[in-house]
């Protein structure tokens, strides 16, 4: 007998929501969630932690959705957790943008200005206001679903997988101890880390590849009732990080192939020249305060949907991730169609 029925490894926000789904729909199965470092210990931690509602594909939309109304359940039941509702601007040049990429249900509306005196909007360029928004810590809010987790599961820290190998009658997982684990079946989600040796073969024809991410800190306190500014044209945003007391600026980097171990060394002056400029063209008042900012990096699908996919010929492996710098938000998601690809009926759902 194995083990477990099923291993879940990489313990941030998409494992750990992998996790509870399996949790919520078969109470009895045997899980356990491997981290090689502790839980919310790479992207997530990082993350900016934004919702909008919106998707460019049909099927992004739909988990754009689902994920949404996860998160507001997530919130009602426990208030305590770190998801915070937000008001949210959008700014495009391209008048029917908004409509063909926004959920209804947000019920996007035109509108002549942003609210205060932060954004400059550039001449041609309309605006929008929507519902539906939200952002969150995502480390914390990862750490408070792995707290609930330890009750259900075996969950391991600091256990580096370091082979995958799938046979007739289950997944051997090696870990960093030396030790075995035996389990019916296994998800990775390992975030950036897709390029391990553990499970290079097995990801590598999925195509996925590792971009850098890097966001400003604006040395300024945002107030209670700021909202988010989503610049449509150059997919960035600027997004009031109350719980940090600051501003926080995130714009398309397009360095490729980066090495999750190897981005240590911190925003360069190339991040920090671009991102400023980026950040001069919207809000030129804060241009002069961004002297710091964040930079790590996640894993990206060739079609920039979300990868939820069996590597092995028995369907016993699953890869869950690549969510194209979108991880936090299409994460509740990501888990229902892990959980759907496992075969565990959603009629069997009981959640704690
Ligand atoms: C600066 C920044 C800003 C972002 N902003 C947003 C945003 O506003 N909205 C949004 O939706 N998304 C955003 N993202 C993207 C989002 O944070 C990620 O998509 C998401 O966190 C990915 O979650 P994950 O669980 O797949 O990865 P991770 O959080 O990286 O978790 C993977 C885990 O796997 C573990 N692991 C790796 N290898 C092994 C191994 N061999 N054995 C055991 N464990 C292993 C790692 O230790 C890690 O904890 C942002 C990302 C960054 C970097």
């Amino acid at each position: 007998m194995n083990d477990v029925d099923i291993a879940v490894v990489g313990g941030g926000i998409i494992g750990c929501l992998v996790a509870r789904e399996i949790t919520d729909r078969d109470p009895h199965c045997r899980v356990a969630l491997l981290d090689r470092d502790v839980v919310a210990g790479g992207a997530s931690r990082r993350s900016a932690g934004l919702h909008f509602p919106r998707g460019g594909t049909e099927r992004v939309r739909r988990m754009s959705a689902h994920s949404q109304a996860v998160y507001a359940q997530l919130a009602q039941d426990d208030p305590t957790l770190p998801i915070h509702a937000l008001t949210m601007h959008m700014l495009t040049a391209d008048a029917d943008r908004v409509e063909r990429t926004y959920l209804p249900s947000a019920e996007p509306e035109r509108v002549g200005q942003v609210p205060g005196d932060l954004i400059a909007v550039p001449q041609g360029t309309g605006v929008w206001t929507g519902r539906g928004c939200q952002y969150a810590d995502v480390g914390a809010l990862t750490e408070a679903l792995a707290r609930r987790l330890r009750r259900r599961l075996a969950l391991r820290e600091a256990i580096r997988v370091t082979a995958v190998d799938a046979g007739p009658s289950g997944v051997s997982l090696g870990l960093s101890t030396g030790g075995v684990l035996n389990a019916s079946r296994a998800v990775i989600a390992p975030g950036p880390w897709i390029a391990d040796p553990a499970w290079e073969p097995l990801v590598k024809p999925l195509g996925a590849r590792v971009k850098k991410i890097v966001a400003l800190h604006v040395d300024q306190e945002p107030g209670e009732d700021d909202g988010v500014t989503v610049f449509e044209d150059e997919d960035a945003f600027l997004l009031p990080l109350r719980h940090r007391g600051h501003w926080l600026y995130s714009y398309t980097c397009q360095e490729w192939d980066v090495d999750p171990d190897g981005l240590a060394q911190g925003l360069s002056a190339k991040d920090l020249t671009e991102a400023v400029e980026s950040l001069r063209r919207y809000a030129p008042s804060l241009a002069g305060r961004t002297t710091a900012g964040r930079v790590f990096c996640d894993a990206y699908s060739p079609t920039r949907e979300p990868l939820v996919r069996t590597l092995d010929d028995g369907g016993r492996i699953v890869f869950a991730g690549a969510a194209n710098g979108s991880g936090y938000r299409l994460a509740p998601a990501i888990a229902a169609e892990t959980a759907d690809l496992l075969h565990i009926p959603s009629s069997r759902r009981n959640a704690a």
